[in-house]
């Protein structure tokens, strides 16, 4: 098909004016595009514009942004009050109600009115882009635009071919993405696309945690957020989302993939819901919030069950063993607290151990510590997965039920001697942030074996989606491939359930049969 190359993009409709809606016309406008906005609700449609008039001009009088290219960009606002205004759309993105019969009526009745090789671009997050081009003569023409809330904000765009979408429609709406400062990413329509997807277990597991006990809310957050080094904590994030909103993706995606254990839906979040405790927006979630205090989650952190400074009365003695390299901030935190590493060769891949005293202390591998006390015959405590063990404040452990007392306490007082706060989850198999990481990695995997997208795409959006510290396959390769299907492996043993099952890819890239594009990140 024949289509406008971006560069000559000039003109672009945007249908709806709600969330979504207003805010990606702010972002044409602002890259020098002509943008229509139409919405079916007139009054949502002047409050929309009026709201974002007044939000700019706050910014120019904060000394944040610039009067005159602030006014060139309202001035390329226009309203519309119907879809026949239309006919000169060079692309219409469309971010209306995420109705299936809603969008196709509106896209066919665009075909009517907008010319044959006007692109046309839906924001859904949840539908079948196949299916909303289905009821169109040229279904060619149709593809995905999924930005992220707020656009303005989020640099993450994810670009979606549907079964019949034309090479170049993709190409163009790539090369626009660029041209608005913002990241594409390129995906076949699946359920989920990417983010929606990959990013379930980050809250499924962490739900699946409270729902056995592991920790308090605050806590289960602070190991995901202080120790693992992500910017929020599931349940927090959460809250944020709304429940009725992070529960209805979970949902829609567990259907989709025809209930695969993978996706299950959480009774813990279910409850919240029925009980209308959405979050933030209802004054209750997982927390409490109220109107008049902004530091709930403050608060919120005296329920971290953080263990107190242990006083030793003998001394450490420590010693490292093991791969270090794969995690280097650790390597050099050691370095500068006097502790000796006896480094293993880099492809042994033994992973990163240390001796305090008589207690042998390892990055978990979703085996219980307990069990491997039995094993070595000597007591053990098993640490979680890091993104940056210096920058993060916390460490988290689980000891083996067979150490004593004073075994315990020697391994807290040896993260407490190098600045770390400690957790003691208990003996809760692969911990938290690693068992997430390695689903999440499984997950990001299954979208490369299928084909939905690159290793390098999918990496992006997690990252630049949802703001994720490390893409979770250049993380999940740092670690090494047979840790992370051992993991698994060892989850799937514990649970006896489909949810842990290795993707085949990972299988072959823990052989070392494949390997994965991942150098041109950023
Ligand atoms: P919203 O409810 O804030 O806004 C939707 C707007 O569409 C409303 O103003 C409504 O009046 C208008 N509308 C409904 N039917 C219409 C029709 N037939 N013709 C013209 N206008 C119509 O919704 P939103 O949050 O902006 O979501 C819009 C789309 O973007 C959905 O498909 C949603 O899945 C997707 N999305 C939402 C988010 C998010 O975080 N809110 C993020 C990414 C994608």
């Amino acid at each position: 098909m024949t289509v406008p190359s971006s560069l000559s993009l000039q003109n672009v409709a945007v249908i709806g004016a709600g969330t979504m809606g207003i805010g990606i016309a702010q972002v044409a406008a602002n890259a020098g595009l002509h943008v229509q906005l139409f919405d079916m609700n007139a009054q949502v449609l002047q409050q929309s514009v009026t709201a974002l008039t007044v939000r700019l001009r706050k910014r120019v009088e904060q000394g944040k942004a610039d009067a005159k290219s602030t006014e060139e960009t309202l001035s390329r606002l226009h309203v519309v009050d119907n879809l026949a205004a239309l006919t000169s759309a060079d692309l219409v993105i469309e971010a209306v109600a995420e109705k299936l019969s809603v969008k196709q009526a509106i896209f066919s009745e665009l075909e009517g009115i907008c010319r044959e090789n006007t692109i046309f671009a839906s924001n859904t997050s949840s539908l079948s882009i196949t299916a909303i081009a289905s009821v169109l003569k040229r279904p060619e023409r149709m593809a995905g635009l999924h930005f992220f809330n707020p656009a303005p904000v989020m640099k993450l765009v994810e670009v979606i071919r549907g079964l019949d979408t034309a090479e170049n429609v993709i190409e163009c709406l790539k090369k626009l993405t660029l041209a608005f400062n913002k990241i594409p990413v390129i995906c076949r329509s699946t359920p989920g696309f990417i983010v929606n997807r990959v990013a379930r277990p980050f809250y499924a597991e962490t739900l699946r945690a409270l729902e056995e006990q592991v920790g308090t809310p605050a806590t289960l957050d602070s190991v995901i957020r202080d120790a693992g080094g992500f910017s929020m904590g599931p349940l927090q994030l959460t809250d944020l989302i709304g429940h009725d909103v992070n529960y209805a993706v979970t949902e829609s995606v567990f259907q989709a993939f025809g209930y695969d254990p993978r996706f299950q839906t959480s009774f813990a979040q279910l409850a919240l819901v029925q009980a209308g405790y959405l979050g933030r927006k209802s004054g209750r979630g997982f927390y409490p919030y109220s109107s008049d205090n902004h530091d709930d989650h403050n608060k919120s952190s005296s329920e971290i069950e953080v263990t107190p400074t242990v006083v030793l009365s003998h001394p450490l003695n420590v010693k490292a063993f093991g791969n270090w390299q794969i995690f280097p901030e650790l390597k050099q935190l050691l370095q500068q607290n006097g502790i000796s590493i006896e480094e293993a060769e880099q492809k042994t891949r033994q992973p990163p151990s240390l001796v305090v005293n008589d207690v042998i202390i390892i990055l978990t591998n979703g085996e219980l510590t307990s069990t491997l006390a039995q094993k070595l015959k000597q007591p053990v405590v098993q640490f979680d997965l890091s993104a940056n063990y210096v920058a993060a404040t916390t460490i988290v452990i689980s000891c083996a039920t067979q150490n004593s007392h004073q075994q315990n306490q020697d391994a807290i007082a040896f993260f407490q001697s190098i600045g770390k706060r400690v957790i003691v989850l208990p003996d809760y198999p692969a911990l938290l942030t690693l068992r997430t990481v390695a689903m999440l990695c499984n997950e990001a995997l299954d979208v490369v074996n299928k084909g939905i997208a690159s290793a390098q795409d999918s990496d992006l959006a997690m990252r630049f989606g949802v703001n994720y510290p490390k893409g979770p396959l250049a993380w999940g390769a740092q670690i090494g491939w047979a840790h992370i299907l051992q993991t698994l492996e060892h989850l799937a043993h514990f649970y006896g359930d489909g949810r842990y099952r290795p993707n085949p890819l990972l299988r072959q890239l823990a052989a070392g049969f494949q390997s994965l594009s991942l150098e041109a990140l950023p």
